[in-house]
């Protein structure tokens, strides 16, 4: 018998059950009875505990905390989260990408930086990489780029033919190809790496004055890497190794953080830079456009059930707050799509009002109905009308993260510019930024990948890719190969 103060096994329902361990059965050796409610649910229940993975994004971890403003930047925002000396509560959420849900953590992989700042004029939601840039420019090619990093259909296995075939064929892949094949394809854990927008975003002031901005989260933990070999290791070793290490971590009382710094370019200055600035295959070189404290982001809580808060989290890019709005960045423009409608299929419609997705500012919508609706909806439930109901305040929150735009109707690449090529920033990378140290690494890295089962012609292709790149590195990366 239990003691009096032990909570005591009951069903969904509440019901208290007799017994942990035995079905309801005619006799010791009899059949299991129907009627055994407790064991069917139990049954039921366990066959329903998964969900779809994500597609991608699958194997991550996730932490609350806050994001604490220190630098005033009202001039360029009015969004609430980012006047001075506001606190905000934050979940974030990191991930591979291209891995299911049980892979290693270090796989060489561009990793996902999420953020869900819970702020006082509703959620908003940053969903960015550990990387500046992206490996494509149009988002008709997502899905194609997300399958060629997937698995084969016939065989179910990954392949590094195909997603050479896919990169070699796509030019603009080469800056990300370039960061992925390097030191920070493989951070040493989600700790020890950075956090970007990667998208330029616009900012509105309280002056309806407009900015574009770029996203940079500095890790304050210093960014640090696995080697090819440390990373394989640990994929037998503990291929949890990143998500414990954040868990870890914040047990232990060392909070991590991350600086938060912006990029700023003046909203006419887009018209006329060199480059596409809205191209998410580019960065914005330090030197046109510094970098600009704005606050610290801190991690502090583990999930107390990684179910409920981090496999049902749902990161929106389209969750933008007044003073906050998209840019004409062709792939930011569809995530504002995809993503919601992601979680729509993975969570059902009314996933806003999961715990850990609900906003912590009131919300007054028109929605309704819907699977697994929690919230009671009262009338009326239509606007306008004469009721009482809620009423847009577009004098307060006006619709003015905008641009102008005009042309035909046409599927075309974006209109290039002096300095607009695919190239050329991962050449400065390999260049000017890297050391020799790291140079070697990248030869040694690429070597290896192209030597898993890379055919022609697509072997061929990967060395003028490199070649591109930079002249030496990819005879290095030939040498190497065919050594
Ligand atoms: P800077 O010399 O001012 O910036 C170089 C930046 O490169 C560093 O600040 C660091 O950014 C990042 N970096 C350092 N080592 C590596 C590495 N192994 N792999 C990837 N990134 C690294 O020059 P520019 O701003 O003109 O940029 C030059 C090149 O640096 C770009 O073509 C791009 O490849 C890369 N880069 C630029 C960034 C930018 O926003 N301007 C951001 C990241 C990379 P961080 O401090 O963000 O870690």
């Amino acid at each position: 018998m239990a003691k009096d103060d032990q909570t005591f096994t009951t069903t969904d329902a509440g019901i208290p059950v007799a017994s942990d361990e035995y079905s309801l059965t005619v006799g010791p050796d009899g059949p299991i009875l129907l009627q055994d409610h407790y064991l069917n649910e139990q049954m039921a229940n366990f066959n329903r505990e998964m969900i779809p993975d994500r597609q991608p994004h699958a194997k991550g971890s996730g932490a609350f905390g806050h994001f604490e403003v220190t630098r005033d930047v009202s001039a360029y925002t009015r969004a609430a989260v980012f006047q001075p000396g506001t606190k905000t509560e934050v979940l974030a959420r990191f991930s591979t990408v291209a891995g299911e849900a049980g892979s290693p953590d270090t796989w060489r992989d561009v990793r996902g930086f999420a953020l869900k700042f819970y702020t006082t004029e509703g959620n908003y939601d940053m969903v960015g990489n550990n990387t500046p840039v992206f490996f494509i420019r149009d988002p008709m090619k997502f899905q194609h780029f997300i399958h060629s990093q997937k698995r084969r259909a016939d065989t179910g296995l990954r392949c590094h033919d195909m997603q050479w075939d896919f990169w070699t064929l796509s030019p603009e892949s080469a800056h990300q190809v370039t960061i992925l094949m390097g030191d920070r394809g493989v951070p040493k854990s989600y700790r020890h790496m950075n956090g970007y927008t990667s998208h330029t975003y616009m900012w509105v002031n309280a002056k309806g004055e407009r900015f574009w901005v770029k996203y940079h989260f500095e890790t304050d933990q210093g960014i640090d890497f696995l080697t090819d070999e440390e990373a394989d290791r640990m994929a037998g070793e503990d291929p949890d190794y990143h998500r414990r290490d954040l868990s870890d971590a914040i047990k232990r009382g060392e909070h991590p953080s991350w600086t938060l710094k912006v990029q700023i370019m003046p909203f006419e200055e887009a018209k006329t830079y060199r480059f596409n600035p809205f191209d998410l295959t580019k960065v914005w070189p330090h030197s046109d456009y510094p970098l600009h404290e704005v606050g610290r982001l801190t991690l502090s809580r583990n999930p107390a059930d990684f179910h409920a808060e981090i496999e049902q989290a749902a990161f929106e890019p389209n969750n933008l707050v007044p003073g906050i709005g998209p840019s004409p960045d062709k792939m930011l423009l569809a995530r504002l799509v995809s993503y919601a409608d992601a979680h729509r299929a993975r969570l059902g419609v009314n996933y806003k009002q999961i715990p850990v997705n609900r906003p912590k500012s009131p919300v007054h919508s028109y929605s309704k109905g819907g699977r697994m609706r929690i919230d009671n909806v009262t009338d009326p439930v239509y606007a306008p009308n004469s009721k009482g109901g809620p009423q847009a305040d577009g004098k307060r929150y006006p619709e003015d993260a905008i641009w102008s735009a005009s042309g035909d109707f046409i599927r075309a690449a974006y209109t290039k510019r002096k300095d607009d090529d695919d190239f050329g920033q991962a050449g400065t990378l390999v260049r000017e930024v890297m050391d020799d140290a790291q140079r070697d690494r990248l030869v040694s890295n690429v070597v290896g990948h192209l030597k898993k089962g890379v055919t022609e012609p697509v072997l061929a292709r990967a060395f003028d890719y490199w070649k591109n790149i930079d002249k030496e590195i990819g005879e290095r990366i030939e040498k190497g190969v065919k050594a």
